[in-house]
């Protein structure tokens, strides 16, 4: 178990769930197996239950952390690596994750992420998936269900379909509340995300892409014909070799893709 500095307390409202079991922070280190030549990033570092592990294996780690009250107990904490170790107090949704890259090294982001705002957090830095290597985060369960879904999946849906876009996406184990103090409500499990290098399909204008996607899924019991009646009619659904009267769920990446180069003609 770890030791916890005197005095902090918990916020909810940060999504404040420490990790406390050294096995499975043993086994988060192990998936992502960090190496002496590799800059990483830590989201929400908290009190630390991960970060000494990456320090001690990397060349450059930066960290940034929303609570104002964590950034001294960091700074005590890990004052011995200030030369690679930097903290940035500031709300990961809206930092600018290119400024960490140095045009030769991709980043290797990690974190334990607050539950309560990980979905918008993925979409926020998918959108560095240029200067990223790879992802390793703990997510609700169910967040790592609907990032794998495939077609036809009932977690399928927006944020795997866009998520699956640039990344590979891998569920790597699950990781029980008890894991946590405190304990969240839910299910936990640690999922890697690695952007394609080269995308293996491209869409002609991806913020079309997104649209479509976010239209299609407007009502996940109505048909195409009725949710992408805004952007277009059934019979130029039909052209397209895609059956209006199917349901979001049943449409592959490639179909949506299809929808959104028309759209984008
Ligand atoms: N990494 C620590 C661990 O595993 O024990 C803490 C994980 S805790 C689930 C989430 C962390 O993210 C907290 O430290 C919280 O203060 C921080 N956080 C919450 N919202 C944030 C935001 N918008 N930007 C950056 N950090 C945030």
């Amino acid at each position: 178990m770890s030791k916890k500095p005197v005095g902090h307390k918990a916020r909810k409202r940060f999504g404040q769930n420490f990790l406390q079991d050294q096995g499975i922070i043993r086994r988060i280190i192990r998936s992502i197996g960090p190496t002496e030549a590799q800059h990483l990033v830590e989201i929400g570092p908290g009190l630390g239950a991960i970060t000494e592990e990456l320090l001690d294996s990397c060349r450059r780690l930066d960290v940034v952390e929303l609570d104002r009250d964590l950034i001294p107990i960091l700074q005590t904490k890990f004052f011995s690596y200030s030369d690679k170790f930097t903290i940035h107090q500031g709300d990961a949704l809206e930092f600018d994750f290119a400024s960490f890259y140095d045009g030769e090294h991709q980043l290797r982001v990690v974190g334990n992420l607050p539950y309560n705002i990980s979905t918008p957090l993925i979409f926020h830095l998918l959108s560095f998936a240029d200067q990223i290597e790879d992802m390793h985060f703990m997510l609700q369960k169910e967040v790592v269900n609907r990032l794998a879904a495939k077609p036809g999946d009932s977690a399928y849906g927006r944020l795997g379909i866009m998520a699956q876009y640039y990344c590979h996406v891998e569920p790597l184990f699950l990781v029980p509340p008890e894991a946590f103090d405190p304990a969240p409500k839910v299910d936990s499990a640690i999922v890697r995300l690695i952007p394609y290098k080269e995308l293996p399909l491209v869409a002609k204008d991806i913020s079309k892409l997104e649209t479509v996607v976010r239209t299609a899924f407007g009502q996940r019991r109505k048909t195409l014909r009725n949710n992408l009646k805004p952007l277009l009619s059934a019979d130029d659904i039909s052209e397209l070799g895609i059956d209006p009267g199917l349901r979001p769920e049943r449409l592959s990446l490639k179909d949506f893709i299809t929808i959104a180069d028309f759209l984008s003609n």
